[in-house]
């Protein structure tokens, strides 16, 4: 392995996260080692790129701390070969953190599954294109220009959906766009607090359960925050 400050900071940051009990499977532990945030943060804060915390990314948006990334893999328990569903796009690396999972870099291709990954914001999809495409993810990722709140009814089923922003309910049409058995991570409150809550959809109904308090930025559109304008930084 290459030994550079970044890389010494990312492998502090994994003891970490794994003595807090945020990382506990060798699959998410494998793609968080891969993924390089570094390319996914902007140039002035790669400095920053290991520690946990949350960074701007423009636009009144953020890219998550690492300890909720991991968190919210580990829950949405995806595996080779799957469909996956992000919603809110940011920088595109939950997108890139995912396709390491389903689309395992040296995997034979015929194993791998795919990300599609939905963006409101046309600057910040156009970005994490780019992001993606330096990381090595562009062909295991596709991004998407739009409201995520409806999904991407195009592709579905999909075996796991994962909604990076906040809702103030879970997203109708999104449940209805899970396989049979399959699951979705979506954080669900007001535009203060939320709770992270993961969906089952089972052959006998609907199943959820509140997993932990969290902060994110509100989910717009159609089934989310309707009238939420996001404020214009660069
Ligand atoms: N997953 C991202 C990453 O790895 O960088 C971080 C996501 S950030 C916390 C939330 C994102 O959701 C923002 O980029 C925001 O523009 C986007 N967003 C908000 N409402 C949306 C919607 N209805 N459809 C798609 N994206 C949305």
């Amino acid at each position: 392995m290459e030994y550079s400050p970044l890389s010494a900071e990312k492998e502090r940051l994994i003891r970490l996260l794994k003595e807090a009990g945020f990382l506990r499977s060798e699959s998410v532990e494998r793609a968080f080692r891969l993924v390089p945030r570094e390319e996914f943060v902007p140039e002035d804060l790669r400095s920053l790129a290991y520690a946990d915390r949350p960074l701007p990314i423009g636009f009144g948006q953020t890219i998550s701390a690492p300890s909720i990334v991991v968190y919210m893999t580990e829950l949405l328990d995806a595996s080779r070969g799957m469909k996956v569903l992000e919603v809110g796009t940011g920088s595109g690396y939950q997108a890139a953190v995912l396709a390491e999972i389903v689309a395992p870099t040296g995997a034979p291709r015929t194993e791998w599954g795919h990300v599609w990954t939905i963006e409101i914001i046309e600057e910040l999809a156009e970005r994490a294109k780019r992001n993606l495409e330096r990381a090595g993810y562009s062909d295991r990722v596709t991004v998407i220009v739009g409201d995520g709140s409806k999904g991407y009814p195009r592709e579905a089923p999909y075996h796991r959906i994962m909604v990076t922003a906040a809702s103030p309910d879970v997203p109708r049409p999104l449940v209805g766009q899970l396989v049979v058995g399959g699951r979705m991570v979506v954080p669900v409150g007001d535009l203060v607090s939320q709770t992270l809550m993961v969906v089952e959809r089972r052959p006998e109904g609907i199943k959820s359960k509140s997993v932990l308090d969290v902060v994110f930025v509100p989910l717009r559109g159609e089934y989310g925050w309707k009238n939420y304008e996001t404020r214009m930084f660069t």
